[in-house]
């Protein structure tokens, strides 16, 4: 890859919760894509919500990433620090009438799929806590790009809704936050799970009207119980293990769940053997675009 020298990828974890065997995939395949091309990997802690962060959570995923030999350059960001800048950035939308004060509540407008931007042409009513949202049906439509995965996608950000870029309370909403440092870490290449596919276009629009350059995007298959339930802080998955054994089988099966084929003697080897060889064997060709992997049985995550 000709542009490897300018590699620059991320992990950007919400610290809800400790490190789960989903985030773990997500994670791996971010720093492997970022090792193999000769790039960097920073990792970016978004606690843009604390009422969703626990104490202590960020320092958890700090010291899971570590476990696992996941090792990261340059300084950690932590959104908490950035307001300024995004207010900076809602400031830009606000005067090129990209964004509009909402006062809204999702009980208003729960028979609606999405938003239905009744406060588009003026607030309904400016009593109320406002919010900020996205006007979604400006600017390029449809939205195309190119994942690295899952090839050509298209979008209709109208279709998908005035995403809200500021909260009432004050807080500020992902989308806005994750566009903003994605630009400041210079981030080439976002490597992420698939479930944030769909908000990639609200991302893409958000680059275009603030003049930010458009990383690439690689979504990866998500972790899923035998029930097809998405693994998630919410419904409680299991934390990455911590003892050494339970550490290195983990390591191994994010590996075969990334498609990478390890040799099977790998399983008892430390992260840094192990992550050496998969650094070197990186292939992206033999992942296969297939929305979801089963999570390994648990009973093989123990002792
Ligand atoms: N903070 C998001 C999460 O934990 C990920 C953001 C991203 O990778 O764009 O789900």
């Amino acid at each position: 890859m000709n542009d490897s020298a300018h590699y620059r990828g991320r992990f950007a974890p919400t610290p809800s919760g400790p490190l789960h065997f989903g985030s773990l995939v997500a994670a791996l395949g971010s720093y492997l894509d970022a090792r193999a091309a000769q790039g960097r990997w920073l990792v970016r802690i978004e606690d843009i919500d604390p009422p969703r962060c626990p104490e202590g959570a960020a320092s958890t995923i700090l010291h899971q990433l570590e476990t696992f030999g996941l090792e990261w350059d340059e300084a950690v960001m932590w959104q908490h620090t950035r307001g300024d800048t995004y207010q900076h950035a809602l400031d830009r939308l606000i005067q090129l009438d990209l964004a509009y004060p909402c006062s809204c509540s999702r009980k208003q407008w729960q028979a609606f799929e999405i938003y239905p931007g009744w406060c588009r042409e003026g607030v309904c009513d400016p009593n109320k806590p406002l919010a900020w949202r996205l006007r979604s049906d400006r600017g390029e439509r449809p939205i195309r790009w190119q994942d690295r995965l899952f090839g050509e996608q298209q979008f209709d950000p109208a279709e998908l809704g005035d995403v809200v870029l500021k909260r009432k309370d004050g807080l500020w909403a992902y989308q806005l936050a994750v566009v903003v440092d994605d630009a400041e870490q210079q981030i080439t290449d976002v490597v992420r799970g698939l479930d944030l596919l769909d908000n990639t276009p609200w991302q893409r629009q958000l680059q275009s009207a603030l003049q930010l350059p458009q990383p690439r995007y690689l979504h990866l298959p998500l972790i899923v119980t035998a029930e097809g339930q998405k693994l998630s802080k919410q419904n409680l998955a299991p934390a990455l293990a911590e003892n050494e054994s339970g550490v290195r089988q983990q390591l191994f099966q994010a590996l075969e769940a990334l498609d990478q084929a390890p040799p099977k003697a790998l399983a008892t080897e430390p992260p840094a053997t192990q992550l050496h060889w998969a650094i070197a064997n990186w292939s992206l060709a033999r992942l296969r675009p297939v929305g979801h992997r089963l999570t390994p049985s648990s009973h093989s995550a123990g002792d």
